[in-house]
């Protein structure tokens, strides 16, 4: 049987585009359909703004330091119009460079949604119906708000970046990734900011670690409420009248829910053709990224495996290079290193000290300071850096740094975890002085055994 094209991507996100263009310069005939703007979640309402929001929020404690450094500076007011006009720009640049990389690949983008008719037929919203022999499934997901009176008063992430003023006090619900950063920039741009989770924050990260974030944030000004569950919010003549299950009652200008994401999946045709969905709606694959119809794969948020931009980049190039590439290799999820945007910044990789106590057999080294920089300045702000390492191979297993620019650090660090360095390895590599970084290898006795 002759297609029309040998694969049909669904998604122009990061898993999506890099899939494509990688199957075409392997010779496949390759189309992809995206409904909204070239480059998703990550780079329209993603990271992408959102790390440029970061770099904004931080310029005022950036001023005070100088200050303290001898500078006169003085932060004046956010122009928050004017950074959101550059921002639109930005990304109006990037998703042009994302369609060009599409066209120079020689794949062909259908500006519309696409949905999945059979194991190897597609149908466009215009009605189009499209033949292939793969079809990639890489539709990203969507914020998640839970139902309760009033939830369709709330904003999400995808809000946030089209907001035409700032409000001066928001309230913030949830305790992950998107809830903790977002506390942190709007507090760091001015804005009131009040944090309500049901749990503690950042569940699942090293307890220690976020014992340290969580304090810092509320020494910066956010106000953190922990184990609270919003029952009703009501709109008033002027704010948002929040109510919860304790009764507690407070305003607010703004409520923004960050309460996780929920798989694209919802009207995607999936399981017309057969395709086995887990109980989110999150695509089910194997380490393959196939379903259990053959010609059908998924890659990305889509399949809720670990959900951050560089494993979608990765499933997908896996992918292209097994199907068209003539070299099988299935995704490896094993020690992804991610940071978390807060500030302080977190950069983590490998087992927590709890998943290490659980484990047995491990030695955890911590090293806690205020750095030089801004110790100097008068804060009493402290960086954490953790490695955690089996008593038996010597092996690091988990390395967790909170400090400025963690991010940079973790992945570096995360290099050495990934080819399974020794602690004793880390301590043969010389320190750079005077860093931060130097206590990485400069950790002489655990403090801790398991
Ligand atoms: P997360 O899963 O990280 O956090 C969700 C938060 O919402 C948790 O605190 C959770 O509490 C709470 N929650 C979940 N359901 C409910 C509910 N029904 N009612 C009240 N609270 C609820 O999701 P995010 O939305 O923050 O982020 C989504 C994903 O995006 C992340 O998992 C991450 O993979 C990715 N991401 C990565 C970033 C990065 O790499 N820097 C940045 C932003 C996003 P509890 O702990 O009790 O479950």
């Amino acid at each position: 049987m002759s297609f029309d094209y040998d694969l049909f991507v669904i998604g122009g996100g990061s898993g999506g585009v890099r899939a494509a263009r990688i199957s075409a310069g392997h010779g496949a005939r390759v189309a992809l359909a995206e409904e909204y703007r070239m480059g998703g979640t990550c780079v329209i309402r993603g990271c992408v703004p959102k790390k440029l929001m970061v770099f904004a929020s931080t310029a005022p404690a950036a001023i005070e330091e100088a200050r303290a450094y001898g500078w006169s500076a003085d932060a004046g007011q956010f122009d928050w119009p004017g950074f959101r006009g550059k921002l639109d720009a930005e990304l109006d640049r990037l998703e042009a460079i994302y369609r060009k990389g599409q066209e120079n690949a020689g794949v062909k983008v259908f500006d519309q949604r696409a949905t999945v008719s059979g194991p190897h037929e597609v149908t466009l919203a215009d009605g189009t119906k499209i033949t292939t022999k793969h079809i990639l499934v890489a539709v990203g997901g969507r914020p998640f708000v839970p139902e309760f009176p009033g939830c369709d008063l709330v904003m999400t992430s995808n809000d946030i970046f089209k907001l035409d003023i700032l409000p001066q006090r928001i309230l913030i619900v949830g305790g992950g990734y998107i809830a903790c950063e977002f506390a942190c920039i709007l507090n760091g741009l001015g804005v009131q900011v009040t944090q309500y989770n049901r749990s503690p924050l950042l569940r699942g990260f090293d307890g220690e670690a976020r014992d340290l974030i969580v304090d810092q944030m509320q020494a910066n000004g956010v106000d953190i409420h922990t184990h609270v569950v919003i029952t009703e919010i009501e709109k008033t003549e002027n704010c948002l009248k929040v109510t919860c299950g304790d009764g507690r009652e407070d305003e607010f200008d703004a409520v923004l829910y960050a309460t996780g994401r929920t798989p694209n999946t919802e009207g995607l045709g999936l399981e017309t053709a057969g395709v086995e969905l887990g109980e989110r709606g999150e695509v089910m694959v194997d380490e393959w990224s196939q379903t259990n119809v053959p010609s059908i794969f998924a890659v990305g948020d889509v399949t809720d495996r670990i959900n951050l931009t560089p494993v979608a980049i990765r499933e997908g190039h896996a992918f292209a290079d097994t199907v068209f590439g003539a070299n099988a290799r299935p995704s490896d999820h094993e020690l992804v290193a991610s940071a978390v945007f807060t500030q302080p910044e977190f950069g983590t990789v490998g087992i927590t000290e709890e998943e290490a106590e659980e484990r047995g057999n491990a030695e955890v080294y911590v090293s806690s300071f205020r750095p030089m920089r801004s110790s100097f300045a008068g804060s009493d702000a402290r960086v954490l850096m953790k490695l955690i390492v089996c008593r038996e191979t010597r092996c690091v297993l988990g390395c967790h740094i909170v400090a400025p620019e963690a991010g940079e650090l973790i992945q570096m660090v995360g290099i050495a975890v990934k080819m399974g360095a020794t602690k004793e390895q880390f301590d043969a590599t010389c320190a750079v002085h005077p860093t931060m970084g130097e206590e990485l290898v400069t950790m002489r006795n655990p403090v801790r055994h398991y």
